[in-house]
């Protein structure tokens, strides 16, 4: 009976928590059936005298709250980024990032995260007080005699409870072996990549670096500006109502906006290893044994620049790619994604980089740009959104958004005004250097800043954490894209083929170029695009 009600307890929290959705089928039941049997196995044991003791009691707890914090965990992650703890996203996510990056996580997610800790706390509360209050009747029933032979359950659920283990999709669920599983799989994969990195720095002899090689007998220069976190969808360029790129429109003709533009992934690091590297969303392994744009850049004669406001540049899988270049600069000297580290302190170093005497330079500028935690991306003096009262509150409002979700989407568009800032003083250094330039900003992904529900963050199952943009500049003396303006601005690209963009921009022909992926080339081809599997648009 004492077993029972435990079961049931437990079992259904689980019921309530696939119910609503927060825990996929698959998920729960192996929760389920490892939890049962677990708690099974402990109670037999602790209750194999016929009463429990207040040890016994806390030992079943113990196994209960391993079960139950499990539970939250999952369903905190697929309630609100749509993940299942299997992604390879998650392990990256919680093992490869700083102390601060942690605390802005959590000060961006208080209320979600809250909504969770204080489910599972309400549960775990039920399932404690069947398992502390029932024993008293368990007591009552202790003086059987069957006493001998009460070890035979308990070694039997005991042997269940290991047997699961064979099976390896069970074992991963095991809530106590979780995190050291997934731990040592992350440390794996940046071990390896570590090693790949080694073997990448040495073997510059790559079959296809051959046959690179730039034509252009001139100086060029590209500054190639990777942003991050921008959706298109909060820019005036697709009827946005808020103008937050004020300082870009300013200039023009003289930008080309591509305005049909998806990433292949929705974090970072996924992203970027895609269009950097030959990887692309049907080959995504390949930035493992392939040179990225910087070795081949540097094949072809450029000295490579690597200015990054991002913290995790240092020793984030992205360290691999910067690495490679002849100059590495982390500009983020707050050692954090926290506040006091504003885009801008990557300029100077822009201007320094510019100002550099090597004829063909190539820069890469990693900014924050609108990443989570917005209200750390932007000086005071931007923002302007706070408050707002405009189109943008009232629709939010009719369609039923919270006062906070509102608030998040301000501050979003706080930190997209500021990067409009940003992005216009680099353009400004870039002209004022006189040189054959061309510069490009492409965002590794979108965001969701409460675009379909509540949720502001990353958020794999929305479309605007895909759709990004591209925006192109060049100065008089860069040669003019064969193609018209204005047939490249209606181009549909996906950007895990944009590192063919970038050699074409370096004017790098070889192995590695492929001109069909290029959206400057005459002959660029229009290629199917999806999204998580999904043909996109
Ligand atoms: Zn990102």
């Amino acid at each position: 009976m004492l077993l029972i009600g435990r079961i049931a307890a437990f079992s259904s929290v689980a019921a309530v928590y696939l119910l609503l959705g927060w825990l996929n089928w698959s998920m729960g039941l192996k929760l389920e059936l490892l939890g049962t049997t677990a708690l099974l196995a402990v109670s037999a044991w602790t209750t194999r005298n016929g009463y429990e003791s207040k040890a016994g009691k806390s030992l079943v707890l113990l196994t209960g709250a391993c079960f139950f914090v499990a539970l939250g965990f999952h369903a905190f992650l697929r309630d609100f980024f749509g993940l299942a703890p299997d992604d390879e996203y998650v392990a990256t996510a919680l093992f490869a990032s700083d102390q601060s990056e942690a605390t802005e996580f959590v000060q961006q997610h208080a209320l979600q995260l809250a909504k969770h800790v204080l489910s599972v706390l309400l549960a775990f509360g039920a399932f404690g007080s069947v398992v502390w209050w029932k024993p008293a009747a368990a007591k009552q029933t202790g003086d059987s005699p069957r006493r001998r032979g009460a070890w035979i359950p308990a070694v039997f659920f005991s042997m269940v409870f290991l047997l699961l283990h064979l099976n390896p999709t069970l074992r991963k669920q095991n809530p106590v072996l979780y995190f050291p599983i997934r731990y040592s799989g992350w440390k794996n994969d940046v071990e390896t990549t570590r090693r790949l990195q080694a073997v990448t720095a040495v073997a510059n002899n790559d079959s296809g670096l051959v046959s690179l090689g730039c034509a252009d007998d001139q100086p060029r220069t590209v500054v190639f500006v990777l942003g991050e976190s921008i959706t298109r969808l909060n820019l005036p360029l697709t009827g946005y109502p808020r103008n937050t790129t004020p300082e870009l429109d300013s200039l023009g003709s003289e930008l080309i906006w591509f305005p049909d533009v998806v990433s292949s992934d929705y974090s970072t690091t996924p992203s970027v290893q895609k269009m950097l590297t030959p990887a692309t969303l049907e080959q995504p392994n390949l930035w493992r044994t392939k040179p990225d744009v910087l070795v081949m850049a540097k094949k072809a004669g450029y000295k490579t620049f690597w200015i990054s406001n991002h913290s995790t540049d240092a020793n984030g899988q992205v360290s691999i790619f910067a690495s490679h270049a002849d100059v590495l600069v982390l500009a983020n000297k707050g050692a954090s994604r926290g506040e006091g580290s504003y885009d801008e302190v990557v300029l100077p170093y822009l201007q320094t980089a510019l100002g550099d005497p090597a004829p063909r330079k190539f820069i890469v500028l990693h900014l924050l740009n609108a990443h989570p935690a917005y209200y750390f991306r932007y000086p005071k003096s931007f923002a302007r959104f706070n408050d707002a009262d405009d189109a943008v509150t009232k629709g939010m409002k009719a369609a039923g958004r919270r006062f906070w979700a509102v608030r998040m989407r301000n501050y979003y568009d706080n930190a997209v005004l500021y990067t409009d800032h940003v992005l216009k003083r680099s353009l400004d250094l870039c002209r004022v250097s006189g040189q054959r330039l061309a510069w490009i900003y492409v965002p590794d992904h979108g965001q969701d800043a409460a675009h379909t529900s509540n949720f502001s963050g990353h958020n794999a199952r929305s479309r605007s954490q895909f759709e990004t943009l591209m925006i192109f500049w060049r100065s008089p003396s860069f040669p003019a894209p064969a193609v018209d303006a204005g047939a490249l601005r209606t181009r549909p690209y996906q950007t895990d083929v944009f590192d063919h963009t970038l050699l074409g921009l370096l004017n790098i022909s070889g192995d590695y170029y492929d001109p069909k992926r290029d959206i400057f080339s005459e002959q660029f081809e229009q290629v199917a695009r999806t999204i998580r599997g999904t043909p996109y648009p």
